[in-house]
């Protein structure tokens, strides 16, 4: 139960959506095929996954470096056999030769090929990634739902208060209740407005309607967005300064006194870690969102849930960037406290299996195998594509 070849291939996300920070008309995802020797029904099980959204694709590191280094690795170390599959060993042996720091640079890479061996290694075993996941990290605990909130809210070209409404209102209609919209790209009032409108839709209940700057607001303009959107009292504040300026984020804190969210722009245990003793984050109140097949993937997103105990940070207070099977997967099976979902962003990568329905919020953890992709009906061609 052996690696035989990794393959990746760079493809377009094709959308005009724009936060306060940029737009993501040329952004890319690099997808990666793990193809194993295990044969079922005449075909070699194949593992899959995509680097998340918003970073680019990296293929040129994973065929200089990170996939060279899987196929010359101590047979034991990168073994596929379920009973025997040592992810800590997998992210090493990637690892080798790498210099500390710089972590954005190999980070992506290596989380993806990573996620890719869990979908490989959970489908030879027959059961959902989660399942697998939770085996090694959770004691084999899961929970049988997990609640996810949209990431949307988005500013595009020509967008109006009444579009923002009718794209909520969408989402309502498909059974989410909790919902995140981008601020900071539009003057102050005219946010305000565009918040107002999104409360309204959300009954009036502000703790229904988190906001996302993106790290886009102007330094001497945080201090403005804090206190104008504290008395809200909306459920997060998220990425209202640089992801490594453990500083600002701590003034904004001081400033903004409710929930804040940060963290999918931190590749390394390091640099979260820096944001939890530097950057004002409160434990019980605070938000920690790394984006798991970007941070060098799922035994390093373990590790950090080690460090972030020892701060007195619980997995329910992690919550992982990215909406897709993915994240779904890693979310219930490390424990962590909500999911996201992009529905009608981001092409065929965004959501779920095509046959998931969300009621109030939850989401059912399902019987797929892997990570579930063959069961998203738009995304699995791009897929096989890569591996025939
Ligand atoms: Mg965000």
């Amino acid at each position: 139960m052996r690696i035989v070849e990794v393959r990746e291939k760079a493809v377009p996300l094709k959308t005009n959506l724009r936060n306060a920070a940029f737009a993501f008309d040329e952004m890319t995802t690099s997808i990666v095929a793990v193809i194993t020797d295990v044969v079922r029904a005449g075909k070699p099980v194949i593992g899959y996954a995509f680097n998340s959204t918003g970073r680019y694709a990296c293929g040129a590191q994973m065929r200089a470096r990170f996939i060279p280094r899987l196929m010359k690795a101590a047979p034991e170390d990168v073994t596929l056999d379920p009973a025997a599959f040592k992810p800590e060993a997998v992210l090493a042996a990637m690892m080798t030769g790498e210099k500390p720091g710089g972590d954005g640079e190999r980070s992506v890479g290596i989380g993806t090929i990573e996620c890719a061996i869990w979908d490989a290694v959970a489908k030879i075993a027959d059961v959902p990634a989660y399942k697998l996941i939770a085996d090694h990290y959770s004691d084999g605990k899961y929970p049988q739902r997990m609640f996810c909130y949209v990431g949307g809210g988005w500013y595009a070209p020509g967008k109006t208060v009444g579009d923002l409404e009718d794209e909520v209102q969408r989402y309502l209609d498909m059974g989410y209740t909790l919902i995140k919209v981008k601020v900071g790209g539009a003057p102050i009032a005219e946010d305000l407005a565009r918040l107002e409108a999104v409360i309204k839709l959300m009954g009036g209940d502000a703790k229904r309607v988190a906001v996302d700057a993106n790290c886009g607001i102007p330094p001497d303009k945080r201090s403005v967005y804090a206190k104008a959107l504290k008395p809200l009292g909306l459920r997060w504040f998220e990425e209202a300064a640089h992801p490594v300026d453990y500083e600002g984020n701590a003034a904004f804190i001081a400033d903004y006194g409710n929930a804040v969210a940060t963290g999918e722009n931190l590749f390394a245990m390091e640099d979260i870690r820096n944001l939890v003793r530097h950057g004002g984050m409160r434990p019980a109140l605070d938000i920690v969102q790394t984006d798991i097949p970007q941070s060098y993937g799922i035994a390093a997103a373990a590790r950090n849930l080690g460090m972030l105990a020892e701060h007195g940070w619980k997995p329910a207070s992690v919550l992982p960037h990215g909406g897709n099977q993915m994240s779904l997967n890693q979310a219930i099976g490390l424990g962590l406290g909500m999911c996201e979902a992009y529905p009608g962003a981001f092409g065929v990568f965004a959501g779920y299996c095509d046959d998931l329905v969300v009621e109030d919020g939850w989401l059912k953890a399902g019987d797929w195998a892997g990570m579930g992709f063959e069961r998203q009906s738009a995304l699995i061609p791009l897929m096989h594509d890569i591996a025939a």
